[in-house]
């Protein structure tokens, strides 16, 4: 049995992660950490209710001996680390908690596998141990209208999000490189699909459209993204954790490039369609001043993790957008967040992640 340590599976692509691999596989056990910050819900893992083998601990990746207690009782194989804070917005207004969970967190956790799997009277590593770093595209910086990032790409983040994530990659290669420690990174484009916080770009942009309030859109709303659907990046994540050379990173990416003001008008006519609602049109679209710092262009090369563990992105763009489009809406309480306070936090609009 193959057991896992997943931390944020609370939150949207962490919960993704757990319901991907209770699917998948029959044999494993998940413990899934998460500190259940405002990202972060219980409502989230509902279809793993009662699922024996998913354990939820409620607890924070900087708590070193809950993390050194978890990894002694369950001794797990794989520890995923998908628990960080995660919207750039957020980021620019409190840099601090960015350095704390992400670079902070990551290095305790990164710590207290070595103490857990190293037998330093031997001076190796136990059989069959990993550690994997859920990154992103966003620690590349930004490109112009040509080119893609591959993994050779030199780090040059931009916002105290990507510089976090930047930096706690690095400590994941110095623990690779100074003590020989089983490590993958993976760094993906930006994801969308089902559970996502209605802060990030998509989900805000259906909440806001659907209650006909004005859809934020930063500066000239031309800044580019390439988009995967999350479950795509979740069989990523699993392929790098089984088959991934020790030691390497792997970009993923769906080489769905498109500017945010095209997504959002998709998006409009989606909606318009799907609920007959004439009143859901491009004048809800409200341009806001630009985000300091933001970068103009994310493009991916994933030929590294194709060529290698033969991952392709299974689900169309448009499929993904579609799927999505039917989770908010499958339950008036999703779309209408933004507005309850559901979606806490909230003032801060207009984020594409
Ligand atoms: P999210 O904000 O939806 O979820 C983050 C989760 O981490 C939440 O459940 C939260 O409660 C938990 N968490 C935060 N601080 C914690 C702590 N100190 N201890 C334990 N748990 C804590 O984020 P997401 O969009 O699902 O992103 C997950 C990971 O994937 C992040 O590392 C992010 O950098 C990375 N990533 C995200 C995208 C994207 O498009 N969303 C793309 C590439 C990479």
């Amino acid at each position: 049995m193959k057991t896992y340590l997943l931390t944020g599976g609370a939150g949207f692509i962490g919960s993704n992660m757990v319901l991907y691999l209770l699917a998948r596989y029959e044999d494993i056990r998940i413990i899934d950490l998460d500190a259940l910050t405002y990202a972060g819900s219980r409502e989230n893992l509902k279809a793993a209710e009662g699922d024996g083998r998913h354990i939820f601990v409620r607890g924070d990746i900087r708590d070193e001996e809950l993390v050194s207690r978890l990894l002694a009782e369950y001794d797990p194989d794989v520890v995923l680390n998908f628990a960080a804070e995660s919207h750039v917005d957020r980021s620019i207004e409190g840099p601090s908690l960015f350095a704390d969970t992400n670079v902070g967190g990551t290095v305790r956790l990164l710590q207290c596998c070595r103490r857990a799997w190293y037998d330093s009277a031997r001076g190796t590593w136990r059989e069959g141990k990993r550690f994997l770093q859920i990154s992103t595209d966003e620690v590349y910086g930004s490109l112009g209208p040509e080119g893609l990032f591959t993994e050779e790409t030199p780090l040059s983040p931009h916002s105290p999000y990507s510089a976090s994530k930047a930096s706690a990659d690095l400590f994941v290669t110095a623990f690779r490189d100074t003590y020989g420690m089983p490590v993958n990174i993976t760094r993906c484009s930006n994801n969308f699909g089902p559970r996502q916080f209605p802060e990030k770009l998509i989900p805000l942009m259906i909440c806001s459209a659907v209650q006909h309030r004005p859809l934020p859109v930063y500066g000239d709303g031309l800044q580019v993204r390439d988009w995967l659907y999350v479950e795509d990046h979740c069989r990523a994540v699993d392929l790098v954790a089984e088959k991934g050379r020790a030691g390497e990173i792997y970009n993923i990416g769906g080489r769905s490039e498109i500017a945010n003001l095209a997504l959002v008008k998709i998006l409009l006519s989606k909606l318009r369609e799907r609920l007959a609602d004439e009143a859901i049109d491009e004048s809800l679209i409200s341009f806001t001043a630009d985000r300091p710092g933001h970068d103009r262009r994310y493009g991916i090369d994933a030929g590294k993790i194709r060529r290698e563990l033969g991952w392709e992105p299974l689900t169309p763009f448009d499929e993904g957008l579609e799927k999505t489009v039917d989770w908010y809406l499958a339950d008036p309480r999703r779309a209408r967040s933004v507005i309850t306070g559901a979606f806490r936090g909230a003032g801060r609009e207009g984020g594409t992640r």
